[in-house]
């Protein structure tokens, strides 16, 4: 490595490392006459010894480290704020984006695991008829580097203590609409050589975008895939999950299926209880036998409220018969319970910023 072949470029033109695969950076690094191993290096003090400060890492030669800020920017986006739980289980981190653009990520720690709940978009396009997300609308795509970022900013919060985290992809926006950046986030977080998590530690989250759940089929990458039913007939999910009347319920689960049968792993069906819109005993059975005919677990949401929308949560009593009515017929049922008050409620609902 020569000195001259280290011109850094200056500041903000540097690529960003957090959007940049291995591969990507390996071939980065060796166009700027720097050898590939280097790359290797860096990602492992990156994702592996958790330091981001280039002159930390000291095997690297003192010239590549000063280069380094101009070859790729290990720069996080600022995390405007931090709200805590009352019971300091739940964070949810506002993180303020290069653009000004705000989105919200939130980590969750249960007895068993620590989850991260990322966003794909700022707002989204899809308008489900609950969700504070979709009032916004659909302001831009996030690139892959601002969603790595947000692992990133909560792993250092928490201060890596937890090498086991599972990731969620259930914050803002619809994660299908936005495949490319979403797809290369999984690769990057796969890495072996970064933070590999493994596929079992990520889970998609969609509204039902038919044609690219096939399409994540094909690539294999074996995330487990949760869609957002919500309702058992196609009259009512035309209603509150609008992108129904393009891939109806049918279509929905015969993709779903042919997901979770070819990456060999159970489909979550999410269902958001809306008090006296979907809550019913007939809901319930028509609910299980989905949930029976095809490898599935349900993840019941009971609705947290948005303001300007006229919908209820059940009472606890609704929810309860619900679930009590589902639970000997359904394969596997869990409950979403409020943790953390308004903030857990904001993983899944987010966007309510001003
Ligand atoms: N866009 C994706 C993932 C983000 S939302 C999707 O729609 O699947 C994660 C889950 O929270 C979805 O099932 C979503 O429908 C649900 N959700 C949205 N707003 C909600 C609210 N106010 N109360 C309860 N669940 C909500
Ligand atoms: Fe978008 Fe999901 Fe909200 Fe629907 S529920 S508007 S798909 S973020």
């Amino acid at each position: 490595m020569s000195q001259t072949s280290l011109t850094p470029i200056t500041g903000p033109s540097a690529p960003n490392f957090f959007g940049m695969s291995r591969e990507r950076l390996r071939a980065h690094v060796e166009g700027m006459g720097v050898p590939a191993f280097r790359a290797e290096q860096v990602y492992s003090w990156v994702y592996q010894k958790h330091v981001r400060t280039p002159l930390d890492m000291t095997n690297l030669p003192l010239a590549f480290r000063e280069a380094l800020p101009g070859i790729c920017d290990l720069e996080l986006p600022e995390t405007a704020s931090v709200h805590k739980s009352p019971d300091g289980n739940t964070h949810k981190f506002v993180i303020r984006l290069a653009d000004g653009a705000r989105v919200e990520s939130v980590s969750m720690r249960t007895p068993k695991r620590l989850t991260f709940c990322i966003s794909s978009q700022v707002g989204c396009a899809l308008k489900c008829s609950f969700c504070a997300t979709g009032l916004m609308g659909l302001k831009r795509n996030l690139k892959a580097h601002e969603i790595v970022a947000q692992v990133v900013a909560m792993g250092e919060f928490h201060g890596w203590q937890d090498d086991r985290f599972n990731i969620v992809f259930m914050g803002m926006g619809e994660p299908l609409a936005n495949m490319e950046a979403v797809t290369e986030t999984i690769r990057i977080l796969h890495d072996e050589n970064g933070l590999n998590l493994g596929a079992r530690r990520l889970t998609v989250s969609t509204s039902g975008l038919v044609p690219q759940i096939r399409e994540l089929t094909k690539l294999k990458l074996q995330v487990g895939l949760a869609i957002s039913l919500h309702a058992t007939t196609d009259a009512l999910r035309d209603e509150l999950v609008p992108v129904n009347k393009r891939w109806p319920i049918a279509e929905l689960l015969d993709a779903a299926q042919e997901y979770g049968r070819t990456i060999g792993r159970r489909t979550t069906l999410e269902y958001t209880l809306l008090g006296g819109v979907n809550d019913s005993l007939e809901d319930a059975d028509r609910l299980a036998s989905i949930a029976r005919s095809m490898p599935s677990k349900v993840n019941i949401i009971p609705y947290n409220p948005v303001p300007g929308l006229d919908w209820k949560r059940p009472s606890k009593e609704a929810i309860d018969r619900f679930v009590e009515r589902l639970l000997p017929k359904a394969p596997a049922v869990t409950v979403r319970h409020t943790q953390g008050g308004d903030i857990w409620a904001a993983c899944g609902q987010l966007g309510g910023l001003s």
